[in-house]
Order: C-alpha cells, then structure tokens, then sequence
C-alpha cells in the first residue's frame, strides 16, 4: 500500500496538496507536512483563475468562510491596458461567448461589431469598469438577475464556467488551510530538511530533519518551491527553461494600502504593459499587491523599482520592494520514482494569466486520479507526466501569443517581441488566425484550462484582427445575431444597475 505522504515545503503548494489528499482519502493516506520556519515562502499575489472554485468545494470550504480571511475579493477579468497602444485596454473575462445561428459572438462581431470587441460581446467588462459584485448581497450569484429568454443559454453556461475567480493573501490562504489541515489530522512539522535520503533504486527513503529526525514515507512531494530539493537536487530531474520565447525572469512587488472605502475594489486583475514587461495590480481587501515582471537582459532590478513605484506609489519610498528571481519552465517530468513535484518546484510560468495555482490544483487533481498502489505502475506516473507538460506547453504558447500580436514597439523589448523564436504549432496557429478567427480545432490541442474564446479575446484585443468575416456570415440573415448583441447590452445595463459594489459585498462578509 501507499499511504504514506510526505510533504515538503508549506507554501500555497504544500498546503493545497495536503489539504486535498486529506480530502480525497480521508485517514486511510497518512499526510505529513514538513516546512522550514527559515525558509521563507515565495510570498506574493494571488490572482487566480475560476476553477479554483473546484478546490474550496472539495475541501467543502464556503467562500465566506475562508475569503474574509485571506484579505480576499473578487476577480472576473484580466485587464490588459497598453498593450496595443498608450491608453488602450480591454478586458480577458471569465465569460463565455454567445451563439447565433451556429456562429459565436467573436465571429458576428467582424461582421456586425460597433465598438470594442470585448464591450460588445461580454456583460462583464460593464461589471469590471462600475466595480461591480458578481453576487447579490443576499449571495446569490449575478446569473439569477438575467431573465430568461437570452439569459438562459449564459446561465447554463456558467454552470459550467464560473464566472469568477479570487484574488487573495497567499500566505494567509496557506495559514488558513494550515488550520484547517491540522484540524483534520495532517501531521505539521516544523522544521528544516537538510538532507534527502535515498535507497539502493535511487528511489526516496526519507528526509532528514535538524530537529525531528529522519522521516520516512511512500510517496514525497516536493513543494519546496524554485529549488525543486527533491525532484532537482536530489533526484537530478532536468528542468527545461522556457527563457527562449519567455525571457522574462524577474519581478519586483510592493505592497501597497489603499483606502477601499472611498476607492472601491476592481473586480479584477490589471496587467498594464510596461517599458520592459509589464505590471500586475491585484487588488485585495485593504491593499493592493504590485508587482513588475521584466526581463533582466533589458532592465536592471533597480530600474525595475524605480519605474513600479513610480507607476503605482510616488512618494511613498517607505514601503519595502520584493526583489524575486523566477525560475520559468518546466520540468521535464514532474514525478520521478517516488517523487512528485508540485507548485513553483514543477512548472512556472509568468503570472499573466494567473496561471500558478492553477498549475497546483490541475497537478493535484490528477494525482489524486493517478496516485499508485505497491506496483507502482510507470502508466499511472506516465499519464500524469504526460497532463502535467501538456497544461504548461498550452500555457506557455498561450502567453507567447500575447506578446507575438502586442501591437506595441516602442522600446527594445516590445520591438523584439516579432523577433524572438515561438514555440511549435503556435506559428501555424497565428497564421491561420491572419485569415479566420480561430476554431476548436485551431488551438493548443489539450486541455491546459483555456478555451477558444480566450484565445480569440486574446486576438482581438490585443489588435490581431482577420481582415474581415466568414465568407458564410453576410449570407445569413443577421437578426438573432443583433439581438444577442442587443442582448449583452441590456443584461450588463441591467446587472451594472441592479448588483452592489464588490466593496460593499465584501464588507458584508467581513
Ligand atoms: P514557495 O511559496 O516558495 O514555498 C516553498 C516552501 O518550501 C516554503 O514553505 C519553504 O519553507 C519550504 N522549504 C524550502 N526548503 C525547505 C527545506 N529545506 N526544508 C523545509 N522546508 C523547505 N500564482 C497565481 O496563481 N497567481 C498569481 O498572481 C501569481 N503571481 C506570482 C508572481 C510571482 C512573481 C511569482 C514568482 C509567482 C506567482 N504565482 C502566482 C505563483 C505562486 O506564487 C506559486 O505557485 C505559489 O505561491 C506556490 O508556491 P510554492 O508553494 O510552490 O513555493
């Protein structure tokens, strides 16, 4: 039997993983969780994406439970400000897109469009620019305001997508379920690990602690971050960078207070575009988590600072900047022998998308769905190796879309974006979507958590636009494609006047 797990690292990561196995299998997998007081967390963001819900619905954890606790608020889109030009912006929503006539909305809008592309097809950009909740302050969600005629195919919908996500204290989402895992029976040890013991297979044995001890187990996680110490360092994995068509590596985050009261709270995530990367604004209840991404063979960490706090807080030289290095890649396989890495320790990407926890919660997931028994069948470990590289290989060609159809070129970095190598099949990708919107078929091909709608968003607000419709659209009658039009007009006129502020929701649930 395997039913012995043991943890390293006590991170976003760590605690997800345990938190989960425990509710996955109860007491018959023993979890303990061994974390270093010295070394500290990665400690930034979060921004996530809207199946995390998944993971608080597991763990049968209510959003008022757990949110207030976290500084939490709400998140219904990315923002994506300049990068097509200096005071452009739309928005990435968790939203899906409406049919007509077989054709979705992206598709009518190159041929019955007004205005910006995401104002016309979405209800949410209305939400986001008035700061709305996307809940009523009797909980219910805003899908129940839309009546029923064109709302019905949206409610449907959002069964399956959410339509939100969460922004959220990393370190205090990782001290909560630290609670509430210990509460349910995880075995938390504080303390270093200074060495990884391994058997005559190579395989891990144990961990030696400074204080506790050895500790032995079956199965070992590794969430020890960007040193991946067991899966790198001890088991010698090769980690592939993705610097080539990624070169961002670095990042400088400052938190910074703001008076939510009279400001309100934004629904959303805004990654503005910015001389040599671009800047993340999260904002949470009571702050605001900054953070500028770059990359450092055009900026130096010191002009990296000095332009963020310029962007986000002249005059306040008192509030302490977060200098971090980022590994990005990933590992060629994410579990080895009896080793599974989980978090930074596997696979990262830059935040753009938000895509870290979700990489998390999608490794979690399926190693629950993989977890071996005593044979240790290489299938199990291979299918899960397989789905791991898959959702960061479809992440990663997503993100380089964003900087390949950036309209911006106004330094050395924007300019080199046309410049620098794309990963393979996003070249045919971006070719075909020259000519057509793309299809189902057009996109990364396996499941790595976007859909065509988001990468057809991503197209059209970032400026990459085909030079006109589907030759079959002017040969349909356009009426019910009007009126879905007519449709997201008058459903976000009536959410933006009928839901509260996400301020004012929030403060109910405090
Ligand atoms: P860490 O937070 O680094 O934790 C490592 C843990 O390992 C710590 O508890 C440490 O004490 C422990 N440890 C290390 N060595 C030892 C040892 N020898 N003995 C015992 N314990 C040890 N994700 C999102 O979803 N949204 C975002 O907006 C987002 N923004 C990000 C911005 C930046 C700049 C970065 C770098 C990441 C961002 N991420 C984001 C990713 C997200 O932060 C991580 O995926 C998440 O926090 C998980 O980190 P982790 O637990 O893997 O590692």
């Amino acid at each position: 039997m395997v039913n012995r797990v043991v943890i390293v690292g006590g991170g976003t990561a760590g605690w997800m993983t345990a938190t989960y196995l425990r509710a996955a299998f109860g007491d018959r997998v023993d979890v303990t969780l061994v974390e270093s007081k010295r070394v500290g967390t990665i400690g930034v963001g979060e921004a996530t994406f809207s199946t995390v819900r998944h993971f608080f619905d597991f763990l049968g954890l209510d959003e008022r439970e757990w949110l207030p606790k976290c500084a939490g608020s709400y998140k219904l889109a990315i923002r994506f400000e300049n990068w097509r030009e200096p005071g452009h912006h739309f928005y990435h929503p968790f939203e899906r897109l409406r049919v007509a006539d077989g054709f979705n909305l992206a598709e009518w809008w190159l041929a019955e469009g007004t205005g910006e592309y995401d104002q016309d097809c979405f209800v949410t950009p209305a939400l986001c620019e008035a700061q709305r909740s996307p809940r009523n302050l009797d909980g219910s969600l805003f899908a129940a305001n839309l009546d029923g005629s064109l709302g019905r195919s949206t409610l449907a919908e959002q069964r399956a997508q959410f339509p939100y996500a969460y922004h959220f204290d990393a370190d205090l989402l990782a001290k909560f379920l630290a609670e509430y895992g210990v509460e349910r029976g995880i075995r938390h040890v504080t303390d270093d690990v200074l060495e990884v013991g391994q058997d005559e297979r190579g395989w891990i044995s144990h961990v030696r602690t400074r204080e506790h001890g050895d500790i032995t187990g079956d199965l070992f996680v590794d969430c020890t971050g960007f040193r991946g110490m067991l899966i790198n360092q001890t088991l010698g994995e090769r980690f592939d960078s993705f610097q080539d068509v990624l070169p961002n590596n670095r990042a400088v985050a400052l938190r910074v207070p703001r008076d939510v009261e009279r400001l309100g709270i934004n629904p959303y995530t805004t990654a503005t575009a910015a001389p040599n990367g671009w800047i993340w604004t999260i904002p949470l209840f009571a702050r605001n988590g900054h953070g500028y991404v770059y990359s450092d063979e055009y900026c130096t960490p010191e002009e990296a600072e000095r332009t963020l706090r310029e962007f986000v807080a002249p005059g306040q030289d008192d509030l302490q900047a977060n200098h971090i290095r980022m590994r990005i890649g990933r590992n060629e396989r994410s579990w080895v022998n009896n080793c599974v890495a989980i978090g930074l320790s596997s696979a990262f990407v830059e935040p753009l998308e938000s895509t870290g926890i979700f990489f998390i919660q999608h490794g979690i997931e399926q190693l629950v769905k993989h977890f071996p028994d005593e044979r240790w069948d290489p299938t199990l470990r291979d299918n899960y190796n397989a789905r791991v590289g898959h959702v960061v290989d479809g992440v990663k060609e997503f993100l380089v879309l964003h900087y390949r159809c950036a309209q911006r070129n106004d330094t050395p970095y924007w300019k080199e974006t046309d410049l620098r190598p794309i990963p393979d099949g996003l070249g045919e990708r971006l070719e075909t979507a020259s000519r057509v919107l793309l299809d189902d078929n057009g996109i990364y091909p396996y499941y790595h958590g976007f859909e065509l709608y988001s990468w057809n968003t991503m197209l059209l607000g970032l400026g990459a636009v085909p030079p006109g419709p589907r030759p079959a659209l002017p040969l349909i009658d356009p009426t019910n494609a009007r009126a879905e039009f007519a449709g997201v007009r008058r459903d976000a006129a009536q959410l933006v006047s009928a839901l509260p502020s996400a301020y004012e929701y929030l403060s109910s649930i405090q």
